[in-house]
């Protein structure tokens, strides 16, 4: 708390403000009662307000009707007390606490209202509280201390971001929550229109389009702390609705946008005291991430490198690999070290190679001279081992991994192996971090069905020829930390013959992609800049400041993974009536959430 309050008949102190200068004089705090000891004819209650706690002392001669009313005090009542700032006696003082040297010896309490008792304890952690319990009882759960810190640091990672791009003349501007889709990759969440029947406004999933706008408008630096809102299914790092820190620039390149987040991000790190590594972050290419690390955000904390064996194992006996092979797959392989695997644990792993999109994964523990023991080691020549051996820098008492597959599925096949293996060996590094960005992305990729989509979104700007749409590069940029993806933009597409060029690629007709976007396209129309833009994943980054393992818990009122909000009991029914109103009919029963 940087001000003290205006005195009032509630307080005139804070209460983790009340240090031993003070002693002697008189103060009124008002709070929470964290906690309540009875000593021998005394009473100490720890008095909470966001400040932080300070220790009440009441005794049954000075204290009055004050000693009776605490008593009566439980955990959570909220208090006001006026009394006497003393110093403790010497062996009650407590070092740790800010206020630990002093106690307030109450002359007056007002009981201002009380409390149940809490469905969990609000003055100590528990560990394996259940979610949806706190979720139910957020207002409780949000008074707990860590949840505090987390907010306040959300706070503060917040004004960091908007007073570095304030100083860069960045405006801030809002953009719609009620719209039309935007192209992100997941699904709308629509409304429907009471105005207009039968017609829905989406939610945005980002405001990509308006910002793009923004710039055609002339602003020229725009940011904006953004809801964004995507109907997905949901997992720790996952909400249907999140925040980001979007911004866009104009007359920019590449290396302008990462500046400028460079910037931001560092004065995020600084302030949480995070001990990243300082920018200028590195940067790998795309296609270098896959190869090595088998990911688009690559944990680089720690080793466990994939390694390309297409070559070494070409033109073996086995024909798994072999038919692969011929079919312009890859084989791959990771040395995970020397490390002795039970038959129950390989096939345990069958599991990630699996949920990948892999087949098998092939295994071999490398012995004296190089052989490998292995129900595959058969089909290989002596030159083979020893050309995979050499790749993989491979030493007796080797665990080997293998994936053959199409190259995409291999790398993440591998990919979900090492973070696994990371896992199990304790590879990463306590404490340690890595921040990264991943440059030179395809521009687009094939869905199942074998059609193109974009990888990043459709504006993002290509480069190559359009003549080989799958060969497209395009301008984008994603920043990773510790293996996720914090954040992610590109340098756009500012005239409408190449945006059209890409909605082609993606079979969006001239006036199917007019109906969609032509508000975009008509602004290109009149004199658009070039640009280029990002966005930062808000509440990924607070978690991982926070070294929280949801987001859930850095959002002050989040949904569960079935995407309901155990709190308000959203999403809910509604009235017959009212949908009717809204030109809507339903055709299910609502579900119970
Ligand atoms: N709109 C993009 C997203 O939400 C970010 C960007 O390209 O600026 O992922």
């Amino acid at each position: 708390m940087k001000h003290a309050p205006r005195p009032n008949p509630y307080r005139d102190h804070w209460c983790g403000h009340l240090t031993a200068p003070l002693a002697g004089t008189e103060a009124r705090v008002s709070g929470w009662v964290h906690r309540r000891r009875d000593h021998g004819g005394l009473i100490f209650i720890d008095l909470r307000d966001r400040s932080g706690l300070v220790q009440l002392v009441f005794h049954p001669d000075t204290s009055g009707a004050a000693f009776a009313q605490a008593e009566q005090l439980r955990s959570e009542h909220v208090v006001s007390a006026y009394g006497e700032v003393v110093v403790r006696e010497e062996g009650n003082q407590n070092p740790n606490m800010v206020t630990g040297r002093i106690e307030l010896a109450v002359t007056r309490m007002d009981v201002l209202s009380r409390s149940e008792t809490p469905p969990f304890p609000i003055d100590e952690e528990t560990p394996g509280l259940d979610e949806t319990l706190r979720l139910k009882h957020r207002a409780l759960d949000l008074r707990r201390e860590r949840m505090q810190e987390t907010m306040v640091l959300r706070h503060r990672i917040i004004k960091a971001m908007r007073d570095v791009l304030d100083q860069q003349d960045f405006l801030e501007i809002e953009t719609p929550i009620l719209t039309r889709a935007t192209p992100e990759g997941a699904r709308d969440f629509l409304v429907p229109s009471r105005l207009q029947p039968g017609n829905w406004y989406a939610l945005p999933q980002s405001p990509q389009l308006f910002k793009q706008l923004l710039m055609m408008a002339g602003y020229e630096r725009y940011f904006q702390i953004a809801r964004c809102f995507r109907d997905e299914d949901l997992r720790g790092f996952r909400q249907p609705e999140f925040t980001q820190l979007d911004l866009e620039m104009s007359f920019v390149e590449e290396e302008d946008v990462i500046g400028v987040m460079e910037e931001v991000m560092e004065a995020v790190f600084a302030l949480g005291d995070f001990p990243a590594p300082p920018p200028p972050w590195r940067r790998m290419g795309y296609d270098e991430a896959l190869l090595r690390f088998g990911s688009d955000k690559p944990d680089t904390r720690f080793g466990l490198e994939i390694t390309e064996l297409s070559g070494a194992l070409a033109g073996s006996e086995f024909k798994v690999f072999q038919s692969v092979l011929d079919s312009g797959g890859v084989v791959r392989g990771l040395n995970a070290g020397a490390h002795e695997m039970s038959r129950k644990e390989l096939d345990g792993l069958q599991d990630v190679a699996k949920r990948a999109g892999g087949k098998a994964l092939a295994y071999a523990f490398v012995e004296e001279g190089g052989a490998w023991r292995s129900p595959i080691a058969k089909f290989f020549s002596e030159e083979q081992l020893a050309a995979a051996n050499a790749a993989l820098e491979a030493s007796p008492g080797d665990l080997l991994f293998f994936s053959s597959d199409k190259a995409a599925v291999a790398a993440n096949v591998l990919g979900s192996l090492r973070l696994e293996l990371a896992e199990r060996f304790g590879l990463v590094p306590e404490g340690e971090h890595d921040v990264l960005w991943i440059v030179d992305w395809p521009m687009f990729e094939e869905t199942d069905a074998g059609e193109l989509t974009a990888i990043h979104h459709p504006f993002t700007a290509p480069t190559g020829s359009f003549d080989e749409p799958r060969a497209l590069r395009s301008r984008a940029y994603d920043l990773v930390l510790d293996g996720t993806e914090i954040g992610g933009g590109s340098i756009r597409i500012h005239t409408p013959e190449v945006q059209q060029q890409v909605f082609d690629v993606l079979g969006l007709k001239a006036e199917e992609a007019q109906e969609r976007f032509g508000f975009l396209l008509d602004a290109m129309r009149y004199g658009a800049p070039p640009h280029g833009g990002i966005a930062m994943g808000i509440d990924r980054i607070v978690a991982i400041l926070s070294g929280r393992d949801s987001i859930r818990d850095v959002i002050a009122f989040p949904k569960t993974a079935s995407g309901g909000d155990p709190l308000t009991g959203a999403p809910a029914p509604v009235e017959a009536e009212t949908l009717r109103e809204l030109g809507v009919v339903s055709v299910v029963e609502p579900s119970a959430g």
